[in-house]
């Protein structure tokens, strides 16, 4: 019943031996099981910055941002600066999601994934939370366009 070719549908671009750890890929297998999804049909390019100008001058993002994901491509910084700062699965993990969700209305993305990824001191999980009703399949249901 698990999507088996999610792997496939995750393209690494400038990324050698890109791998899913194991955290990610379980996380999002029991993501799309709770939230009753299943895999976009448009696959993700997952971009790897050559360094942090590039990642800035291509997102305008600061530096504590460690990925951004639009239409259907996630920019990363360099995944050896990620990893030093030991963030590199929870990034790529929160950005996938962002793909998973991509038809989710844009004003509960991030309240929702922090949320999910148990990140409850974001403000964004507040104006999630306001609106929830405790049933994930049915909101993403109702706020999906
Ligand atoms: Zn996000």
């Amino acid at each position: 019943m698990f999507p088996l070719t999610l792997k496939s549908e995750i393209i690494p671009v400038n990324i050698e031996n890109f791998e899913l750890s194991n955290y990610v890929w379980n996380n999002l297998l029991k993501f799309l099981n709770n939230a009753s999804l299943t895999i976009p049909a448009t696959p993700v390019i997952v971009y790897q910055t050559n360094n942090l100008e590039e990642f800035y001058q291509l997102t305008n993002k600061p530096y504590h941002v460690g990925g951004v994901y639009k239409d259907f491509i996630i920019i990363l910084q360099p995944i050896n600066i990620l990893k030093k700062k030991g963030v590199y699965d929870r990034v790529l993990l929160h950005e996938l999601l962002h793909w998973i969700l991509y038809g989710l209305n844009e004003k509960y993305q991030e309240g929702l994934i922090y949320w999910w990824m148990g990140e409850y001191d974001k403000k964004e999980v507040d104006y999630f939370l306001s609106d929830f009703n405790g049933d994930l399949p049915s909101f993403i249901l109702n706020h999906w366009h």
